[in-house]
């Protein structure tokens, strides 16, 4: 066993996954084989000492990491095995621990988590309160300097004690509002879970304890992305055993903007002045020439502190491509066309391909394209199924039926569907319960059960908002007792939801959004093997923590768009770098601190290290942002790789057509491109159709997007562009390269 666990690895690798007791720190760059070496290092300690596989604790930076640590470890050590083993993200190893023993900080177990429009919801609702104008004080950069807060473990007293200017006592009454209405409604934010499981350990040495006991083994892997708060709670339970292993890079460092603290790795040896300190240097994932312009990127940093070398034995490759674009959508079109090159002469797969940009908004530039093209692809943390209107609207009542105290799911669905509860009695109600202390749910219950109450509530109002609440107690009562689906079924029915989205959509909209409710109760089906008391609440928690970068299915052959942030960990064969250009990468935002624009060349460093085999740099000369044209300088750190280090493409108002078989590069206008582009991904010129060939209503199936209906198709520029509504939802694809099968 210790040769198959130890054989593919190199010799610092091997010491980091034998040293099985006390303090490790793995410090080494990207493609290093830290990942690696964490999950080795678990199977190690299970086959190898013997250390019972519950004991073990591994924290992952995203849901999916951690799958895949999971799936390794189910080959290493087998299913059974792997399944004791704890794995998973601070947050949702929080959430567990929390749901154990969060009654002892005062709270109720069964907590609603709310995401980032709950709690834009809730902050607007804070400064209704308060009086104070969103445009002037927007919710958005109030929870962020709270978040700030709250991940430096300060409370509302605390930072309104410590508030300098206008602004921060403004924000520390919204804090300290916001945190009594979140306790109110039995909700805990995504930064609440990491501060109360702090707190729990700080005043609960008892519950310290049995986790010390619980977890004797630590594994951290992207270590120097922790925040104070995260950093607290490793160091709590390390502190008994000091078996405590991390892994991190500082150069790749890049979410400081949300409280992660960069000393906490390089303090690690001033933490545990006994830890061994391991450093790798040789890369795996990429080649020569991609490591080389990714150092020369780190090495021309002012802070020069991150010297470590990377070498690899994957040889020089191919040379980095520098493209300057005329603007996005020649850059775009440039992406899409070099990938479709690359298809088409066997080099890579759909699948092997991610576009990668700094900010969400690029994205709908690359989707087009992409959807023009008939390229199969993948935008990761586009609008989520899970963040639909229709389907929050049915999520707000699961988790009332979970949690009535829920006072943002109660407020959103209060109207809804239409029981003639307008916004001005919904604002009484605020108020009004607002002076009794109470939640909306016992307020609503004052006014349906105690008639010797006063509330400003007459006739029809009072009538609705009894009703109401009879519907929702009623609802809360099948709490489990029912299977989740059948609760769901029920729901469905009571309320109508059906009638409701076909009275206020119009046919295929209402046919799309029912089709989503649909798919909700099926997502369900897969909670049937848990107990039924259990079903609900773990749908909610699983729906909670699903992050963006989750959702990615690698098994499916479709091109990756992903935001800098999320790619962290992940490798690609080929990766397309968009808007390398200052205002963009330095972020606009970034410019007026040193510090921060370090952190932007660490984020393109981290992009730059996902690639393996083909790394593409573009920016382009102009650019719209916000309905304004921009001259787009490119990006200063452009100017820190040596030009030999890569090979520049300039072609401006050109765009490149992809050679067909054998030759290398064409030039056409963009006028011919269309055509060209078509014609040479099939190797030969297609006849220009004369009558469109697919009809509306014709039934078709695409390789990936499994079948659909026709809804249009028109003839443009000789080829025919064919509109199908798919499972998921409509595109538009060319029929040249859609290669549709009429069924
Ligand atoms: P990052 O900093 O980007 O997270 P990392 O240091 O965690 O990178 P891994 O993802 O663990 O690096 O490894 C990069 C790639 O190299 C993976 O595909 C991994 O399987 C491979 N690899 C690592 N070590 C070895 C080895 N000794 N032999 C063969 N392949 C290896
Ligand atoms: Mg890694």
């Amino acid at each position: 066993m210790t040769g198959d666990l130890l054989a593919n690895l190199n010799e610092p690798q091997q010491r980091a996954v034998t040293t099985v007791t006390g303090p490790v720190l793995v410090l080494a760059g990207p493609g290093s084989g830290k990942t690696r070496v964490l999950t080795h290092r678990i199977a190690y300690l299970i086959a190898e000492t013997g250390i019972d596989p519950l004991q073990i604790l591994a924290v992952t930076f995203t849901n999916k990491a951690a799958r895949e640590i999971r799936e390794r470890l189910n080959l290493l050590v087998g299913e059974t095995v792997a399944h004791e083993i704890t794995i998973g993200t601070f947050h949702a190893i929080c959430t567990r621990w929390l749901r154990r023993d969060i009654v002892h900080l005062g709270r109720e177990r069964d907590f609603v988590i709310y995401d980032s429009d709950d709690q834009e919801r809730l902050m607007k609702r804070v400064l209704r309160e308060l009086n104070l104008n969103e445009k002037q004080y927007p919710p958005r950069a109030i929870l962020g300097v709270i978040s700030r807060a709250k991940n430096e473990l300060v409370d509302p007293e605390a930072f309104a004690r410590t508030a300098r200017s206008y602004f921060d006592e403004i924000v520390a009454r919204c804090y300290t509002r916001y945190q009594q209405l979140l306790i109110e409604s039995n909700a805990l934010d995504f930064d609440d879970l990491l501060v109360e499981t702090v707190r729990l350990f700080q005043e609960h040495p008892a519950i310290l304890h049995h986790y010390h006991q619980r977890y004797r083994f630590l594994l951290v892997d992207e270590y120097q992305d922790t925040n104070r708060a995260q950093y607290l709670i490793v160091r709590a339970l390390a502190e008994r055993d000091r078996n405590l292993f991390v892994v991190g890079d500082e150069a790749q460092s890049i979410y400081a903007w949300r409280g992660a603290d960069i000393r906490n790795i390089l303090q690690f040896e001033h933490d545990y002045p006994d830890a061994r300190v391991i450093l790798l240097e040789q890369n795996y994932r990429s080649t020569q020439a991609i490591l080389d312009a990714a150092q020369a990127l780190m090495h021309a940093s002012p802070q020069r502190k991150y010297a470590k070398n990377l070498w690899t034995v994957n040889g020089k490759g191919e040379a980095v491509t520098l493209y300057e674009a005329s603007d996005e959508e020649d850059e775009v079109q440039f992406v899409v066309d070099e990938i479709l090159r690359l298809i088409a002469e066997g080099k890579a797969r759909p699948g092997d391909c991610a576009i990668m940009y700094r900010t969400n908004a690029q994205s709908r530039l690359v989707e087009e394209a992409l959807i023009h093209a008939g390229v199969p692809y993948y935008v990761v943390g586009g609008v989520r199924f899970y963040e639909r209107k229709e389907i929050k609207d049915v999520l707000a009542y699961l988790r009332l039926i979970a949690n009535p105290y829920d006072s943002v799911s109660l407020q959103r669905i209060i109207n809804w569907p239409g029981r003639g509860i307008g916004e001005r009695t919904v604002a009484e109600l605020i108020a009004w319960a607002r002076t009794l202390g109470l939640p909306l749910y016992q307020a609503l219950r004052e006014i349906a059960d105690n008639d010797a109450i006063s509330h400003p509530f007459g006739g029809r109002a009072r009538t609705a908002l009894t009703e109401f609440y009879r519907l929702l107690s009623e609802l809360h009562q099948l709490h489990g007792m029912m299977a989740l689906s059948d609760l769901i079924d029920y729901l469905l029915n009571r309320i109508d939801v059906r009638a409701t989205l076909y009275s206020e959509y119009d046919g295929d909209e209402a046919d799309d959004r029912w089709r989503n409710v649909q798919e909700l109760r099926n997502a369900a089906l897969k909670y049937v093997n848990l107990p039924v008391e259990t079903q609900l609440t773990a749908f909610l928690e699983e729906i909670a923590l699903v992050a963006d970068v989750d959702a990615i299915d690698r098994n499916s052959d479709t091109v990756t768009c992903i935001t800098l942030h999320q790619a962290k960990g992940l490798e690609f064969p080929c990766v397309f770098l968009l808007g390398i250009e200052e205002g963009l990468l330095p972020h606009s935002r970034s410019l007026d601190n040193r510090d921060s624009i370090e952190e932007e060349r660490r984020l393109l460093y981290v992009g730059m290290t996902r690639a393996q085999r083909r790394l593409y740099l573009c920016h382009a000369t102009k650019r719209t942002m916000f309905g304004r044209v921009n001259i787009g300088a490119r990006s200063r750190f452009l100017n820190d790789i040596p030009p030999t280090l890569v090979q520049q493409v300039h072609r401006r108002g050109y765009r490149a057509i992809p050679a067909v078989a054998g030759t290398t590069w064409q030039f056409r206008t963009s006028g011919q491109s269309e055509q060209n582009r078509r014609t040479s991904r099939n190797q030969a010129p297609l006849p220009t159709p004369q009558k469109a060939v697919f009809f509306p209503g014709q039934r078709v199936r695409h390789a990936t997007f499994g079948e659909g209906i026709v809804v249009d198709s028109r003839l443009i520029e000789g080829d025919e562009e064919v509109t199908v509504r798919f499972a998921d939802r409509e595109r538009r694809l060319l029929a040249s390269f859609a290669r549709l099968e009429q069924l």
